[in-house]
């Protein structure tokens, strides 16, 4: 059912037992799971259409790396999946491991806990089965000349068609009884019990000035890397730097993939590349494109971050132009880049964003180290000529990193409450009933777009809030 918050006849004062707030792919997704358990109300700041004032309330100041708030995220039931590509890719195992060249590096769970929800996110993305292995997904166009002890190929795979969850969602949610999204309603506030313990109340407000208070067993965060912090930092009702935040990293650890082209290569044999140009239909009509990175020992030797390649061409390169490689780079989580609250405030009370995104020398010299070593091995199997006196990268060119509309590590997921803002089940250290989902939670980036994972995430989460209220009920039963 969908109810419109501006609707005089429509009460916003409301309880329920799961309140989700965001309507993006991780709400969507955390809502239509629980729907099996309980009763779920997806608050949802946007409506059924695309809107300029509502996407207002995304505005906010950069003081950092050029980054646009608005344009990289959208607002509505769907969210940004409005806008998103389409491209899925799952993070490489060691992602997930402490790497001692990388600061605050680690998550606090193995790559083998995610997998099984990996492979129930791929029907939520339409995509076949998860199949990311790219010599079972591209067969023959994996076989390239590279070193095989220093080039690895991935696959970025898309779903057909390409999830937009507003659209796909819908029909789910008009039928369901035990699903109600309110739109048109966003949430300005969270009050906690005097013991600051338990969630008690959500603030919900419209832009025409109508408010309500949602109580809830359990709430769940989904606003996206950049709202959802910056929602527990105003909420400072009861701790004066906001919820979650008494180590102060809530909206630290801002991190991208900046992306730049690999400008000491000239490409000569872009035939070898079409499957990096292209969505192409591999084994069983598999849509992926191409991705080459460096191996992990390569990685380990060099003490740097983890990248991929790709292949592409701009709109406005002529088309005598050879296509060029470009990277997608993880980045380092660094305290320094972060968001923090302006003294400005939307339509609904809210203090904006100041977001100071930084990037710092790990980040530099992982380029700089992975553009070589891939520029060297493409001449030395005759993909391309060097180029040594063009420029390479950020610091012979000016600030050229590019971001990719990805917010990730703003609420550091952590197995104590010092080191980060939520525990490895993504509920906020010292609060009972208060989970996040999203890509705010990544501890680390990786290359690997963020949507398929943070889906992956939003369903473990989502089995976990249900096996709480199983073994809540069986205890109640047994007295
Ligand atoms: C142009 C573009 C291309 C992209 N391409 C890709 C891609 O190819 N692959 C990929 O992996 N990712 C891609 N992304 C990123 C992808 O869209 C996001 O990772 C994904 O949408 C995040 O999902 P989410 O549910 O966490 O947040 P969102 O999609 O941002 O949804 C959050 C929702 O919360 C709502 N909200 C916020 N604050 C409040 C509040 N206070 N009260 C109530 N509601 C609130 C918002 O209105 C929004 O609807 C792209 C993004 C853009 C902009």
């Amino acid at each position: 059912m969908f109810l419109d918050a501006r609707k005089a006849d429509c009460p916003l004062n409301r309880a329920t037992q799961f309140a989700v707030v965001g309507a993006g792919p991780a709400g969507i997704t955390i809502a239509r799971e629980l729907a099996s358990v309980g009763p779920v109300l997806l608050i949802e700041s946007g409506g059924l259409k695309n809107c300029d004032d509502v996407n207002a309330l995304s505005q906010g100041e950069s003081v950092g790396w050029d980054y646009s708030l608005t344009d990289s995220r959208a607002r509505g039931f769907g969210g940004s999946s409005s806008l998103w590509a389409g491209w899925c890719a799952v993070l490489d195992d060691h992602d997930f491991v402490r790497r001692e060249w990388v600061p605050e590096s680690g998550w606090p769970i193995e790559a083998a806990q995610l997998a099984p929800f990996y492979a129930r996110a791929a029907s939520v993305v339409n995509l076949d089965r998860a199949d990311f292995d790219a010599h079972s997904v591209a067969g023959k166009a994996v076989d390239l000349p590279f070193d095989a002890t220093l080039v690895t190929p991935s696959v970025w795979r898309f779903g057909t068609s390409i999830a937009r969850f507003g659209a796909q969602f819908r029909d789910a949610f008009e039928a369901s009884k035990s699903l109600t999204a309110l739109v048109h309603a966003s949430v300005a506030d969270i009050q906690l019990s005097r013991d600051g313990t338990k969630v008690l109340e959500l603030l919900v407000r419209t832009l025409d000035g109508r408010e309500g208070r949602v109580a809830a067993d359990v709430v769940v965060l989904a606003c996206g890397g950049i709202e959802t912090p910056r929602l527990l930092l105003n909420a400072n009702g009861h701790h004066p730097a906001g919820i979650g935040n008494e180590t102060g990293l809530v909206g630290r650890f801002f991190m991208e993939h900046p992306h730049e082209a690999v400008h000491a290569l000239e490409l000569t044999h872009a035939d070898w590349f079409e499957h990096s140009l292209h969505q192409s239909n591999g084994i069983g009509g598999q849509q992926f494109m191409l991705a080459l990175g460096l191996t992990t020992r390569a990685q380990q030797t060099e003490k740097i971050l983890n990248a991929r390649a790709h292949v592409y061409r701009t709109p406005d390169m002529p088309s005598s132009e050879p296509p060029r490689l470009g990277l997608f780079m993880e980045q380092a989580p660094n305290p320094n880049s972060a968001l923090q609250l302006s003294d400005s405030r939307d339509a609904i009370g809210l203090r904006r964003v100041r977001l100071d995104w930084q990037l710092d020398s790990l980040d530099q010299r992982s380029y700089d180290i992975t553009c070589r070593l891939l520029a060297e091995e493409f001449a030395r199997c005759g993909a391309g000529h060097l180029s040594p006196g063009r420029p390479s990268g950020s610091t012979s060119r000016g600030r050229t990193f590019i971001p990719t509309n990805h917010h990730i590590g703003t609420t550091r997921m952590s197995a104590t409450s010092t080191e980060g803002v939520v525990d490895s089940d993504c509920r906020v250290h010292g609060i009972d009933n208060l989970y996040i989902a999203g890509s705010s939670v990544f501890p680390t980036s990786s290359w690997a777009n963020p949507t398929f994972t943070l889906i992956a995430l939003a369903l473990r989460l989502a089995d976990h809030l249900g096996s709480l209220v199983t073994h809540a009920a069986r205890e109640r039963d047994h007295g």
